[in-house]
């Protein structure tokens, strides 16, 4: 009866009728499970990667349990082709370790192992339990305030598909038959595009703050509804988020950023206040600066469209777009100190850049590019003699470039210099000449000219006229 699961999905009323009768979900503090045997559902094993297969029959042919769960199930029955593939098994760490010597075993807090193939890496979870009293803080830790710190008790299936997040979530395909186990009504929040948590909503977000997070990047990437138990806690409990290291969630804002959904993931994060616990500082400026948030929403829209087209997306970009009104606005109080633009900017950089490592890291692999494509919004108007000739080679050349599209169509500087990089970038070389020429009569603002004049004069003049003149 699952069988042409998805076309029906478009109609979940009628399919529910069918599948289940009319009844409400039975809610997951009582689980049952619910089997679907390979005959009456659409999951092939050829949606999934042969690493995965390899791994799966590896750990059933030594004797275990293995199972796919999570978002390769999930995005199956949603029609989708699965990218990664996590892996539930009752083996060990240690044990999947024997059985893989292209493996490593990683986290702390949450303890799995890494199977390596090539570029593909393969999670494989080993089952979570119940922790009680038996267990010392070196496999369970929880805080005063109900925060996982530590969560290495072995379990059962049926334990571990309790202690995931969301219904549809707690899919498991098993390799042994090729069924599917539904320990959480999953099926039916599936066909109903509703996210649920397993569970009482407010224990799991003090638990671990980030399936908050997590709410939020399925709701948009699939476009499901946030069931109200599930929503309602959210915007009270968000401030949550500022006891999660800041490494991890710079992982978790990368994901929800590169969804492909990133517009609609930036409207819920701020809608639930969530956006204001990683980004308090752009949370500001946005009040502040009409054009914040037009330019923050372009660079989304340009992300999800590079995503679309499956383009590569650069992080440093898109961090960069996020930072860049908070950063302008501090820099513009330096400049109002007296504070001339160029330090001001980089004094800012520093101070913006430093703020936000405090809630999401940024590695230096991005942060350097990034102030790369900032420092450049100062050079870009500097276009005479050599200069932008220098410019135009500069490897984050194309990534400035665009930034300063973004900020033209957002309204924060007049349009009119990018027009002119893009004519010089297109143009030969009679045209980049006559293009130079023109910026000799350009706007102030637009060209270097007349401050340079001004430093020489004041430098001649402190030269001529005494030696302790430095007043820049
Ligand atoms: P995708 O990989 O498409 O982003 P996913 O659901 O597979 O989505 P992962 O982060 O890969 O997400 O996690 C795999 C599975 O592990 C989840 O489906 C869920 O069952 C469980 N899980 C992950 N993070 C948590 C969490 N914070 N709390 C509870 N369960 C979690
Ligand atoms: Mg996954």
């Amino acid at each position: 009866m699952f069988k042409g699961f998805t076309r029906f999905l478009q109609r979940p009323g009628e399919r529910l009728k069918t599948l289940f009768g009319a009844q409400e979900s039975s809610g997951p503090s009582t689980p049952t499970l619910r089997v679907i045997p390979r005959d009456q559902h659409d999951v092939s094993r050829r949606l999934f990667s042969d690493s995965a297969l390899k791994v799966l029959y590896r750990l059933h042919n030594a004797g275990h349990e293995a199972y796919l769960v999570g978002g390769c199930v999930r995005d199956s029955l949603l029609g989708k082709i699965p990218k990664d593939f996590d892996i539930a098994t009752d083996a060990t760490p240690e044990e999947v370790r024997t059985l893989f010597r292209n493996s490593r075993i990683i986290g702390r807090r949450f303890r799995i192992v890494h199977v390596r193939f090539g570029r593909e890496i393969i999670e494989v979870t080993t089952f979570r339990g119940r922790p009680d009293d038996d267990h010392d803080t070196k496999h369970a830790q929880q805080s005063d305030d109900g925060l996982l710190l530590r969560d290495n008790v072995w379990g059962t299936i049926e334990e571990d598909a309790l202690r995931r997040d969301f219904t549809v979530n707690a899919l498991y395909y098993n390799i042994a038959d090729f069924s599917i186990h539904d320990w959480a009504d999953g099926v039916h929040d599936l066909e109903a595009r509703t996210l649920r948590l397993i569970g009482d909503p407010d224990v799991r977000y003090r638990e671990d703050p980030v399936r908050m997070l997590r709410a939020v990047r399925f709701a948009a990437k699939l476009d499901f509804d946030i069931e109200p138990r599930t929503e309602t806690p959210i915007l009270e409990l968000a401030p949550l988020l500022l006891q999660i290291p800041p490494a991890r969630l710079f992982e978790e804002v990368l994901k929800l950023f590169l969804s492909g959904q990133a517009l609609r993931t930036f409207e819920l994060l701020r809608e639930y206040g969530l956006f204001a616990m990683l980004f308090p500082e752009v949370e500001e400026a946005i009040a502040e600066r009409t054009w914040a948030k037009p330019l923050i929403e372009q660079a989304l829209i340009n992300t999800d469209r590079r995503i679309q087209e499956e383009r590569p997306v650069t992080p440093a970009f898109l961090y960069g777009a996020l930072l860049w009104p908070g950063m302008r606005l501090r820099a513009e109080r330096l400049e109002g100190d007296g504070m001339p633009p160029v330090p001001a900017q980089q004094t800012a950089s520093q101070q913006s850049i430093s703020r936000q490592q405090q809630h999401t890291s940024i590695p230096k692999r991005f942060s350097i590019p990034m102030r790369e494509i900032w420092d450049l919004q100062q050079q870009l108007p500097k276009r005479r003699g050599k200069r932008a000739f220098q410019t135009l080679e500069h490897t984050r050349f194309r990534a400035a470039y665009d930034f300063l599209l973004l900020r033209e169509s957002a309204g924060e500087i007049a349009p009119g210099l990018g027009d002119w990089w893009t004519a010089f970038q297109e143009g030969d070389d009679h045209e980049q000449a006559r293009l130079i020429s023109k910026t000799s009569g350009s706007p102030a603002g637009t060209s270097e000219r007349p401050k340079r004049r001004r430093r020489r004069r004041r430098r001649n003049a402190s030269s001529e006229h005494d030696n302790d003149g430095h007043q820049e």
